[in-house]
This record gives structure tokens, C-alpha cells and sequence, in this order.
């Protein structure tokens, strides 16, 4: 898992992950693609949703980055991060230290990508479809600027 993320796009998933996670209890994105122009991420959701949801998760998602929250970094122990975060995403590799990636004080995950310095470089982020099948819901995403 040695992708080259865009920062800004890659930043947008850690938040878009979080909203989900609030709104929807559905976890974070077990699966994403994230891609310059555009990107997605699947989500495991018992159900699909309406456009006014969608509309309100992209709310949810502007609203943090134009908080300007900063985005910073710290390292924790592999056996303090088991017991906070899901660590199926990370590479097995990653040694006795964890990264940690946060978004001000709304998220917070274990991730070896780059990140924007601070969440108003993301730009506005908007969803161009979502499609529900067997019990999992994805999101595609661009983003303005
Ligand atoms: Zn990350």
C-alpha cells in the first residue's frame, strides 16, 4: 500500500470518514480510492440514503474544512493504538510506532499518507453520486479549486 495520495483529497476522506462514522454509525471507509480529480469510498451501511442526507454530509464535511482545523501528527505506541483505533488499514509493516492524524479535534486516525497542513487548502468538497448495493453505499467525491 505505497499510493501516492493527493494530500488535499486524501485530508477530505479523514473528515468525509468521521461525518460518515457521526451521521451514520457506519464506520470508517473499508475500501477507498482517492484520486486527484476524483475519488470514493465504500462504506458497509444498512441502508441507502436520501439526497437530503448526502446533502447534509457534504454540509458536514464544508463545515470542518472551512473551520480551518489543523491537521497535525503524532506518534503513539502500536500497543496504545490498538486500543483506540481500527488498525486494518494500516501496512503490517509500520513498526512499534503508530502515526496518528488529526483533524483539530474531530478526528483522529492512524495513517502513513500525506496530509494538508491545515483543512481550509482542501476546498470545497462535493459529492457527485452515491449508489447502494448489497449493503454497501458509495460515495464519490471531487473537489472545487
Ligand atoms: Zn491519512
Amino acid at each position: 500500500m505505497k499510493k501516492q495520495f493527493d494530500p488535499r483529497m486524501h485530508s477530505a476522506e479523514h473528515i468525509l470518514n468521521q461525518t460518515m462514522d457521526r451521521m451514520f454509525g457506519c464506520g470508517r471507509c473499508f475500501s477507498a480510492h482517492i484520486e486527484k480529480k476524483k475519488s470514493k469510498c465504500d462504506y458497509h451501511c444498512h441502508r441507502d440514503l436520501s439526497d437530503v442526507e448526502i446533502k447534509e454530509i457534504e454540509k458536514g464535511v464544508n463545515d470542518v474544512i472551512n473551520a480551518d482545523l489543523p491537521v497535525t501528527e503524532e506518534y503513539v505506541s502500536l500497543e496504545e493504538a490498538k486500543k483506540y483505533y481500527d488498525l486494518d488499514r494500516l501496512p503490517s509493516d509500520t513498526g512499534d510506532n503508530i502515526r496518528v492524524v488529526r483533524v483539530g479535534d474531530y478526528d483522529a486516525c492512524p495513517c502513513i499518507g500525506p496530509h494538508v497542513d491545515s483543512t481550509k487548502m482542501i476546498g470545497d468538497f462535493r459529492i457527485t453520486s452515491k449508489s447502494f448495493e448489497n449493503d454497501v453505499l458509495r460515495i464519490r467525491f471531487k473537489l472545487s479549486k
